[in-house]
This record gives C-alpha cells, structure tokens and sequence, in this order.
C-alpha cells in the first residue's frame, strides 16, 4: 500500500491560541527538515487547521513514518489514501479497497467518522458515516460495527480531496524544537544528559552542547562517544552545535589547591561557568543538566545549592525528580542507552574523592576558591580558547576550528 499523504495531528500546539500559527511555521521547518533526510519528493502545507505532507512519487514508507514520528509537535501520523472529489458510489469502493488492504483479517470491529467539509458534496456526515458503515459491513460480513470503542475507526474527509485514513502512528507530543529558544546543554557521555536534552527539545529547545573533556586522562574515544551521543540526540533535534572544551588545567588546578572532597563540587561549579559563558557568546538562553536530586554526592540540595550558586541564567534539570530506573527507560526509547553505558573515562571519574561532601556550604567552596586566584581566570580563557566546534547531525559530524566568528549567533 502506497499511501501519497499524511495527515500531522498536532499536539500541544492545537490549544495554542493566537501565537498557534508561529508554532506551525516552526513545526513545518521541523518537518521539512526531518524529511530533508528522506528519499522522494515531499510537500508540506497547512490547510484549515490541518497540517499535511504529501508525497510527490516513490519513497521509503518506514523511513518517512520513522522520520516524522521523532518530530518533536506531532502527536500523530496518520498514513492516507487520497482521491479527487469523486461520487459516492465510487468513494464507497475505494474505501472498501483501502479497509480490505489495511486490515485483510477482516474480523475486527469498527465505526466510520466521516467529516464534511466540502458542503456541496452529495451527502451530509451522517449520510455518509450510515451508508459507508452499511456497504463495509455488506462487502465484508466478518466485521462488527462499534460506535463506542472500535478496533478500527475509518476517517473520511471531504474537501478540496478527499482523505481515508484509519490509523494513528503514535509521535512524540510537545513543542517544535526551536519554538522555545536555545539552550546549553552539558553533555557528559553519561547516560543521563542526553535523556536531559532530549526532554528538554521535547519543550521546543533548540539545542547546542557543551563537553568537557580532559586530554590526557580521557581519550579521543570518550570525546567520539559524546559525539555519538549528540548524533542520536540529533535524531530528534536538529543539527547540534557541540562546543569540545579542553578542561584539564582547570581540574589540575582545582586537584592542587582545593580539599579533595569538594573537587567535585568545585569542578561543577567551573563547569557551569564556562558552560555559561559559552552560552552568552551563542545566544543560549539557559543551561541544561541532567542532575537527579540525590542520585550522587554533588547532587544532593546542598550541592544544587552551590553549583546553581555560580550561574545567572536559568538551569534546566528535567531529571531532578526521576529514580535512574525512569532514566535509563527514557534512554532506551530514545536509543542513546546501548552508547551511554560503554566504558570510556569520563573527566569526572578521574579525579574524585572516595568521600565527597554531600552538605557543600556556599560559603566554605567559595573561601577554597579563592585559593585558586591566582591563576584560575586566565585559565578560564585558556580554556574556552580551546573551544573546538563540532556539528553533529543524526548521520554524521563535522570539526570546525575554534575562531571568535564561529561562535556568533547564527553561523
Ligand atoms: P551523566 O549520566 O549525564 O554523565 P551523572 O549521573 O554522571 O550524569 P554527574 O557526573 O554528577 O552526573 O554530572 C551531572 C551533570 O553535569 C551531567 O548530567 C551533565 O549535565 C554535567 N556534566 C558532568 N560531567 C560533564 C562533562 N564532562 N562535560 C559536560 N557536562 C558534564
Ligand atoms: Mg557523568
């Protein structure tokens, strides 16, 4: 069965009110870029409140249904067959046609809804739906009308075509990534960043992210594995401009002068940052982590209390409230899961303390701090002068050299 189009039934942005239509432009680029990737000749328009794409020739129907099913806004895709406007008798033949093929087992139960929208047409809803159940049921004995819960519904649509469709691909739900803005996101190769992220274009973010790496003690696999990451997030939103920043002077440092059990907490704290004067060069308007209230020492009230203390732009912990069950189930949906757990090194396994504190004062990490006065702010500009600029995108990447320009909004 080839079907030439699909019905897009959105999610949240059908209660959108006036600002709705902004919100299906931005779910239009999303969609043509999701399909962008695709084999065939897509078009996409919206039409009285619906959004369509119509396929111009062949194509890869797992591909297509693959594709617009990680588009963050839609909430179902809906497979159809399309005809002109054509008289009933024949309309009640091609939808015979389409049942038969769609369900060739023919022992389910169903109801018709039928809509019409192209007044002039022959027959009203009503009419339609009746007469339309009747010939089903009269073509193929085996089924059961249902009109309260039905295995199978059959939607018929007249307007300027008119559509038969009679399944729903489940989508994602929330919001067209980018029509919340950008955000930073701090991926770590962890298993928890990238459900963070994910989350987090769910709600409409457009995402760049920041890693830190530290070159020797990690190794260009575990920088490839964050790039692997990305890739997979990427699936779901877009291109993500991934910052490589070279973190280790930084940790060296932190490992001389500070008490071994605040490394951590101190290390997060020049994480954020760096993290976020990354993102005021690139117009990211807030931070993601993927912290988890209490799942380790830096991550416990206090320790969210001190690093949150560093930061002024606002910090999105989509995970705070998730056991690591719920996490590592949100990873395997989306994939990122089998990536996250191989075993490369990350900067923060390196140096930690066998007793990291748990009840951080502000007041205690920001006297050690100081002990890094010295040299602690050109070291911070060392650092982000090692941004390395890595695009990823869901089928590969590219390293663009760090320069003053890269990292202007919009590049
Ligand atoms: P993850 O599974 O995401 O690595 P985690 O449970 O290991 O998280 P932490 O190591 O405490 O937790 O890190 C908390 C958060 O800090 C991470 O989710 C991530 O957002 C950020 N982070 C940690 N290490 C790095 C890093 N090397 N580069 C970028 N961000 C990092
Ligand atoms: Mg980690």
């Amino acid at each position: 069965m080839q079907y030439q189009s699909f019905l897009i039934k959105y999610a949240e942005i059908g209660v959108k009110g006036k600002n709705r239509s902004d919100f299906e432009v931005k779910l239009v680029d999303q969609i043509k870029i999701a399909l962008r990737r695709c084999e065939g000749k897509f078009a996409v328009s919206r039409k009285s409140g619906r959004m369509f794409v119509d396929a111009e020739g062949e194509y890869d129907y797992g591909e297509v249904t693959g594709a617009l099913q990680r588009v963050f806004g839609i909430a179902g895709v809906c497979p159809m067959k399309v005809l002109p406007v054509v008289p009933y008798p024949e309309l009640s033949a091609a939808v015979g046609d389409f049942f038969g093929e769609e369900y060739p087992e023919r022992s389910v139960s169903f109801k018709v809804v039928a809509r019409r929208l192209d007044k002039s047409y022959e027959m009203n809803s009503q009419e339609l739906d009746a007469a339309l159940g009747g010939d089903l049921l009269q073509r193929y004995p085996s089924l059961r009308v249902d009109v309260h819960r039905p295995e199978v519904t059959v939607h018929v649509e007249i307007r300027d075509r008119i559509y038969v469709y009679t399944r729903v691909l489940p989508g994602q739900g929330g919001l067209p990534v980018g029509s919340a803005g950008k955000a930073m996101l701090l991926l770590s190769g962890g298993i928890d960043s990238p459900v963070a992220g994910w989350m987090m274009g769910k709600r409409g973010l457009k995402l760049d992210a920041v890693y830190f790496n530290a070159p020797p003690y990690t190794s260009e696999r575990a920088l490839q594995k964050v790039i692997d990451i990305a890739k997979i997030v990427a699936r779901y939103t877009g291109t993500i401009v991934l910052h490589n920043i070279n973190f280790t002077e930084i940790q060296l440092y932190i490992y001389e002068k500070c008490p071994h059990d605040e490394l951590t907490i101190i290390m997060r704290r020049y994480m954020m940052r760096l993290a976020e004067k990354i993102a005021a060069r690139t117009d990211c308007g807030a931070l993601i982590t993927g912290e988890s209230l209490g799942q380790v020492a830096s991550q416990t009230l206090r320790s969210l209390e001190c690093t949150n203390a560093v930061c002024r732009l606002p910090v999105f912990r989509p995970l705070i409230g998730f056991d690591k069950e719920e996490i590592v189930a949100i990873s395997k949906k989306i994939d990122s899961y089998e990536t996250s757990i191989l075993p490369y090194e990350d900067c923060c396994t390196i140096f930690v303390a066998k007793h990291p504190v748990t009840k951080p004062i502000s007041d205690v990490i920001e006297r050690h701090e100081h002990q890094l006065d010295e040299k602690i702010d050109e070291m911070m500009e060392r650092a982000l002068g090692t941004d390395e600029i890595i695009i990823v995108t869901e089928s590969g990447h590219r390293i663009l050299k760090a320069r003053e320009d890269d990292l202007k909004p919009g590049y």
